[in-house]
């Protein structure tokens, strides 16, 4: 399904700008993204801050409803049904999604699941194998999808979302945390692969950011703890240097400068934006 196309402007080739001809500026008029999982948390902010900043977006998304209300909010947001976990669903909706878009610059692998919190014994096969499939078999299903299209441009750019759980242990959450591991993995070899075709590819690793998904993940972990929910809260933020939640618009800005022109010689880098977290024990 497509809906809410009025894409406007020429594609500019900023990200295959070099080091000494790009300017200055963070301009993204004209650039073609993708964004999974856009119709909600993180996801939505990344897509807005594109369109925002005059970029062409499309979002895929599991959740119709809230895909109906960003084409509402933002009639010029592309969106597609599709689970990043499927390879067919995904096979068949970037191919449709880049064709509206006129090609590809950027890619923004956004899509990932919490996944249980429980003590590793208590971990199920299938919710071990559900967390791997959406958090990191789907940026494998859409990187090699993206791929192609990023090299015909001339280059471009993707962004992996990790998470400080892709850089620390992180008790009771282990196939979350083992995802996310995986995701810097891939990004730093797809570095490594791609930066010959002038596509850089960097990870984003968030701390927690305020929002539905946080006060899910706080109020399961205090079950699994036993303490209360506000307990595990504060517990987060003691984690942080800053001693603060992230915003979901300040991972969506540093999307926005890594696939810009200040980007322009950024890759194979795993960048947190979380406050500087000491440790996820709490
Ligand atoms: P979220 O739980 O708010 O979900 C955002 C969107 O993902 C929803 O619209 C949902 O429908 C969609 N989605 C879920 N499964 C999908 C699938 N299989 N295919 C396509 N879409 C799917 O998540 P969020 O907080 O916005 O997190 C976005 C990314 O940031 C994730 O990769 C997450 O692991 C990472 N992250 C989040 C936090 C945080 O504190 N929220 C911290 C670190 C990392």
């Amino acid at each position: 399904m497509l809906a809410g196309f009025s894409y406007q402007g020429k594609p500019r080739a900023i990200t295959r700008a070099t080091a000494t001809e790009a300017p200055m500026t963070t301009t993204h008029a004209g650039l073609r993204a993708i964004v999974t999982a856009g119709a909600g948390g993180i996801g939505r902010a990344i897509a807005e801050a594109f369109a925002d900043a005059d970029a062409r977006v499309h979002i895929c998304d599991v959740d119709l409803a809230g895909l109906d209300t960003v084409s509402r909010e933002h009639p010029g947001i592309g969106t597609s049904v599709a689970d990043v976990s499927e390879p067919d669903q995904v096979d068949g909706r970037f191919e449709e999604a880049i064709a509206a878009l006129g090609g590809l610059d950027v890619l923004v692998n956004n899509a990932g699941i919490a996944g249980p919190t429980a003590p590793v014994e208590e971990v199920t096969p299938e919710e071990w194998s559900r967390t791997m499939a959406v958090n990191i078999d789907g940026q494998f299903y859409c990187a090699r999808r993206a791929v192609p299209h990023l090299k015909a441009a001339g280059g471009g750019a993707i962004v992996n979302i990790a998470s400080t759980a892709g850089l620390l242990g992180y008790p009771l959450r282990a196939p979350y945390a083992t995802s996310k591991w995986a995701v810097i993995g891939l990004t730093k070899t797809l570095a490594m692969e791609l930066g010959g075709h002038g596509i850089r590819v960097n990870a984003i690793c968030p701390g927690p950011v305020a929002g539905a998904r946080m006060e899910k993940i706080a109020a399961a972990e205090a079950r699994a703890k036993g303490v209360s929910a506000q307990e595990v809260r504060d517990g987060y933020v003691a984690q942080l240097s800053l001693q603060r939640f992230i915003e979901a618009r300040e991972i969506a800005e540093t999307v926005l400068f890594l696939c810009g022109p200040s980007g322009r010689s950024i890759s194979g880098q795993a960048l947190g934006v979380d406050g500087h977290t000491e440790t996820l024990r709490t």
